[in-house]
């Protein structure tokens, strides 16, 4: 009998809460993913960065596991398909996860559950990949907050009444089964080429969480952590990031705050994925430009930060957190095109796309979400060069044939501005 865990969005062997659970439960433990097909049938990019990112840290798991004598377990399926192989080709005594909380997944949870209920398997699930979940911060009235700076004060004063526990699965993985090597099925046989792209490791050393605040919005900078793809995929534990950050910069420990914020905005609200937070808004009429809309995607605005940045995007899966804002909002007030355009691009592009933080980050920049900017807070995007990327370094990292004469920009700023409050003002008066 063996009892497997069930890997997602948690692809390490260290301080990993199921994997733990899973090792001190007696049997012996097979580690599994599921390629969901669900998942991947839908994504355009043969070269996806993110399925060629999962793929390397698989690899790098399954070579891990193969010192133990031990082989991970890879299925290309739905999820529904794979657990059917799974049960019919092993003794399974119970399954162990870590929870997962975006609609989709929630509902997948669900139908595996069922299947196991059935089969009278029981379903472990565990809370990995935030701190606190679900309804575990909320108002004195019971609640869910929908506005940041109260919402982070409960947060910290639940983390200061409780210890930060810790997983370490790391030192228990003799009890994984014995299995012969197995190789992962080819990234090619699933319909996907490598992306040719590394993705950075995250940096978080000491001098650049300590001097976060000073470097944080430049940037031509490296002055953040490039954690997100890894908190994403939980090639890092949040536990330890946080117990870091406790300890060096509470300003950057609130970056992680607003991860979970925004989580729990979805958990509570998951209308937000097809609304306006504010339903109001729902009134404002967008223009939806196709061809500005183009323009915005290829990085070729007229505007250099806004291009830079959007060719940042397409060249590496990354922007800086400062851009990102400043693009959404272009995109969202100079062009009023729908946020949500937007926002299904970005998820196209972003290694570190995570549902819950990209929309409740649109919907700030476009004014219309929960704790957002109000709408008439419009940035000038030369403005916004001059102080973040006074000697244009960024610009010319990205635009890589950027002189004085640039492209002629597509709207002029004033007009524009005049254009999207009148837009907005209508909408929320009528
Ligand atoms: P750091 O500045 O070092 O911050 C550390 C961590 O805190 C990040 O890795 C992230 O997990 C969290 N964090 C920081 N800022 C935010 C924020 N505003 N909201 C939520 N969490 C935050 N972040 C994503 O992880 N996935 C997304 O899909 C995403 N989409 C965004 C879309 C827009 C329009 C904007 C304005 C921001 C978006 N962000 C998103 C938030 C932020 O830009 C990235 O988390 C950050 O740039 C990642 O770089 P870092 O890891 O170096 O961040």
């Amino acid at each position: 009998k063996v009892a497997v865990v069930w890997l997602r969005r948690d692809l390490r062997l260290f301080d990993n809460a199921a994997l733990y659970h899973a090792l001190n439960s007696g049997s012996q433990v097979l580690i599994m993913f599921i390629f969901d097909k669900n998942i991947l049938d839908k994504l355009q990019d043969k070269k996806d960065k993110r399925v060629d990112f999962i793929y390397r840290q698989l690899e790098k798991i399954n070579s891990e596991l193969h010192q133990y004598n031990s082989s991970l377990l890879v299925y290309h399926n739905t999820p529904k398909k794979a657990f059917e192989e799974l049960l019919s080709n092993f003794d399974v005594q119970e399954v162990f996860t870590n929870r997962d909380y975006e609609p989709y997944a929630l509902e997948r949870d669900r139908e595996i559950n069922d299947l196991l209920e059935s089969k009278n398997i029981p379903f472990q699930t565990f809370k990995d990949q935030v701190i606190f979940e679900r309804s575990e911060v909320m108002k004195p009235d019971g609640s869910p907050y929908t506005v940041f700076t109260p919402y982070s004060n409960k947060w910290k004063e639940r983390l200061h009444q409780e210890s930060i526990p810790e997983y370490p699965s790391e030192s228990r993985l003799d009890h994984l089964l014995k299995r012969a090597k197995v190789a992962l099925p080819s990234l090619e046989n699933m319909g996907f080429e490598p992306s040719g792209f590394e993705v950075p490791d995250s940096d978080l050393s000491e001098g650049l969480i300590r001097n976060y605040e000073k470097t944080r919005n430049l940037p031509a900078v490296h002055g953040t952590s490039y954690a997100s793809v890894h908190l994403r995929f939980g090639t890092v534990s949040i536990r330890r990031l946080v117990k870091q950050a406790l300890q060096q910069n509470e300003i950057w420990l609130n970056e992680l705050i607003w991860r979970e914020f925004f989580m729990q905005i979805l958990y509570h609200f998951p209308e937000v994925v097809e609304h306006n937070f504010r339903r109001k808004y729902d009134r404002i009429q967008w223009r939806n430009n196709e061809r500005e809309f183009e323009l915005w995607c290829r990085g070729e605005t007229g505007y250099p930060m806004v291009d830079a940045g959007m060719r940042q995007l397409n060249e590496t899966g990354w922007m800086h957190n400062r851009v990102r804002m400043i693009t959404a909002g272009f995109l969202t007030k100079h062009l009023l095109i729908d946020w949500r355009w937007g926002e299904a691009y970005f998820a196209e592009k972003l290694v570190d796309y995570e549902l819950s933080s990209n929309n409740g980050n649109w919907q700030w920049a476009a004014g219309t979400g929960c704790d957002s900017a109000p709408y008439f807070r419009i940035f000038n995007p030369e403005t916004q060069l001059k102080k973040f990327d006074p000697k244009l370094e960024y610009v010319k990292t990205w635009i890589k044939d950027f002189r004085a004469g640039y492209l002629e920009p597509i709207v002029e700023h004033k007009f524009a501005r005049a254009r999207a409050l009148e837009a907005y003002k209508k909408a929320l008066n009528n």
